[in-house]
């Protein structure tokens, strides 16, 4: 299998860049937060659950979200890989995802880092809220969410880096010129 973790701050085109590498690569796609907001949705316990921290700007506990991406991933056996958005989210979701690939004979083929500044994605989430209606889009979350990413997902970069699966990506510009650097870096994990 091969499994793209896709990584950056909230704003910075994870889901966006996901849905064009699902395409180019044929791989599947697991967006925790999507899991959760389809949850709040349906109006589940997990959804009652889970929306008290999104409201806040919170991260879910480790050992909830990390039961939800098992379950979802036991669902993926046949793909040809994942891209995994928007988790892991800490270092703990980081070791049970190695964890859980490893059980399943797999593992982490590379960590894209969508690289944008923190002006541009204040600016791009206020202009999604007006248009996704998400509860966590708006000015005070965004700046909860942010600074939840400097704490406890930025030490992921450092996580990678030791694994030797780290790549930077300028996030900045046309999509398609991001794409075309997230394509390159894929193509040759395929062939490695
Ligand atoms: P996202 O759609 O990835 O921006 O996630 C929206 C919200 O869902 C986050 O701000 C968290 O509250 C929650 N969430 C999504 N993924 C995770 C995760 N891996 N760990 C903890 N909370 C998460």
């Amino acid at each position: 299998m091969l499994n793209v973790v896709i990584f950056g701050a909230p704003g910075s085109g994870k889901g966006t860049q996901s849905e064009l590498i699902m395409k180019e690569f044929g791989l599947d796609h697991i967006s925790t937060g999507e899991v959760l907001r389809s949850e709040i949705k349906n109006e589940t316990d997990l959804g009652k659950i889970a929306a008290g921290y999104i409201d806040k700007g919170q991260l879910v506990p480790d050992a909830l979200i990390i039961d939800i991406l098992s379950c979802v991933l036991d669902s993926k056996q046949n793909a040809k890989g994942v891209i995994f958005d928007g988790f892991p989210r800490t270092i703990p979701q980081a070791q049970a995802l190695k964890k859980m690939l490893n059980e399943r004979g797999t593992d982490v083929a590379v960590m894209l880092n969508l690289e944008v500044e923190e002006n541009e994605l204040i600016d791009r989430l206020l202009a999604r809220g007006k248009l996704s209606g998400r509860s966590d889009d708006n000015l005070e979350t965004i700046q909860l969410r942010l600074d939840v990413y400097h704490s406890q997902t930025a030490p992921l970069i450092v996580h990678y880096k030791q694994e030797g699966k780290y790549r930077s990506i300028k996030g900045t510009g046309t999509i398609e010129y991001i794409f075309e650097q997230i394509k390159n870096i894929i193509a040759t994990c395929q062939t490695s």
